[in-house]
């Protein structure tokens, strides 16, 4: 039987609404299409949009012309359209420049491309910064078309000065530490990678105004890559001092959770991510660090040293579809944006309880039976059937203050024990209310 709530049902619902209404849109790294589904996003939770113009440097890279279709297709000579971008916006090289002619199918096919190894299925493929034009078509077609054709070609595209645009959110906590969630929105229709993760950093923005928090979020939706690199030349003293983060990608897939951890492996956000995947015994892998990946790639670089994870299911790269027309809404489920959802929450939860505490009664044990933290009755510790519940308290206090030096975190202890974090939280507080513990 199926574990739902009205909650669950409902935001369930709002992610399948965003995703049927995003997935037709053509985005890019820049254009309307990416601006008008930034628009729709802030409809649902509100954040910043700011717009850096065409030529902005941005280290080693130049923000470039904004770029927007207006019809393309290839048609045969009786003006039957054969590729045609109204059918898919993948069928265009995203980013293609203008271009009219009649060409011999000899001429056409060096701007033609397919995957013979997955017939039918349109690849996508994108000439950002080599000015060129090109089609995507599944190989079937390919192999259908009249090679004696002379075929009508129409790029009718614009590449003109104009905007990158990115959203930005600032929650601000207490803690004096800051994470980030970061996505990337320049991908047409394709679904797990990565509207998936545009669907679930909205929600989880949302989720968060919400809730009770005492670090301090920074959400940023950008194009990946240069618009990046475009967020962290314009707040490069914020990124420096941020303790760690997340790039939210391909989190919408049929297959198992996934993990690909920062570059030092061992950070705070790689214990917390391990320790959230245990505690929710869910079956997941966990990939290599790759210096190859998403916007990891920028926040990580050695002058930032950002540590970035990434909780993903079905992660770009690992599965059969990435980067192709069957990336579609029947491989992604709102279910599945949302059991990722609940994993980032679950780990986020755990950053927020992680505490460090100093015993102030470091000599022998305190007693505590006369704070009412001891069972009444003595002799059924340990034994499995005095009730898991008071057990796993009493545990979790014996190891807080035996591990309560002023260095040993919470985490840590969790790492230790296998004792939830969650329990080892709540009993801090009840030893930190008896002034038994100091927090440091
Ligand atoms: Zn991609």
């Amino acid at each position: 039987m199926k574990n739902t709530t009205p909650e669950l049902d409902s935001i369930t619902a709002q992610a399948d609404t965003l995703l049927k209404e995003l997935f037709p849109i053509c985005r890019s790294i820049t254009g309307d299409g990416t601006r008008t589904t930034l628009r729709k996003l802030c409809e649902v939770t509100d954040f910043h949009l700011f717009e850096i113009p065409s030529g902005t440097a941005c280290y080693d890279w130049i923000i470039p012309d904004e770029w927007n279709v207006r019809d393309a297709f290839v048609a045969d000579s009786n003006g039957q359209r054969v590729i045609d971008f109204k059918q898919s916006n993948i069928h265009l090289v995203n980013y293609s420049i203008p271009f009219e002619g009649r060409l011999k199918f000899g001429e056409l096919v060096p701007h033609l491309f397919t995957l013979p190894d997955l017939p039918t299925a349109i690849p996508y493929r994108t000439t950002y910064y080599h000015r060129d034009w090109g089609f995507c078509l599944t190989h079937e077609k390919f192999q259908k078309m009249d090679r004696t054709e002379t075929y009508h070609v129409v790029v009718d595209t614009t590449l003109e000065p104009g905007n990158l645009v990115y959203g930005e959110a600032i929650l601000p906590g207490t803690s004096g530490q800051e994470y980030l969630f970061t996505t990337y929105v320049c991908h047409p229709s394709l679904a797990n990678d990565n509207l998936s993760g545009v669907v679930l950093w909205t929600l989880l923005l949302r989720e968060m105004r919400r809730r009770p928090h005492r670090h301090s979020y920074r959400f940023v939706i950008a194009p990946e890559t240069i618009g990046a690199l475009a967020y962290i030349s314009r707040n490069e003293a914020a990124v420096k001092a941020l303790a760690g983060g997340f790039v939210v990608t391909t989190v919408g897939g049929p297959g198992r959770i996934g993990y690909k951890p920062t570059w030092q492996g061992d950070s705070l956000i790689d214990r917390v991510v391990r320790l959230t995947l245990r505690e929710l015994c869910l079956e997941s892998v966990e990939y290599p660090f790759d210096a190859s990946g998403s916007d990891e790639r920028q926040y990580s670089t050695p002058g930032l040293r950002i540590p970035m994870g990434s909780i993903c299911k079905d992660k770009y790269y690992e599965y059969a579809y990435y980067h192709t027309s069957l990336d579609d809404l029947d491989f992604v489920r709102a279910e599945a944006v949302i059991e990722t959802l609940n994993v980032h929450l679950s780990a986020i939860e755990k950053l927020e309880q992680d505490r460090t505490y100093r015993s102030l009664n470091p000599i022998g044990e305190p007693m505590l039976g006369k704070r009412g933290l001891y069972p009444r009755m003595g002799g059924a510790l340990r034994q499995k059937a005095a009730g898991s519940q008071g057990a796993s308290e009493l545990d979790a206090i014996r190891w807080i203050l035996f591990h309560a030096d002023g260095q040993t975190s919470l985490l840590d202890i969790a790492e230790k024990t296998h004792l939830p974090v969650k329990v080892l939280a709540d009993a801090a507080e009840k030893l930190a209310a008896s002034d038994l513990l100091v927090e440091v």
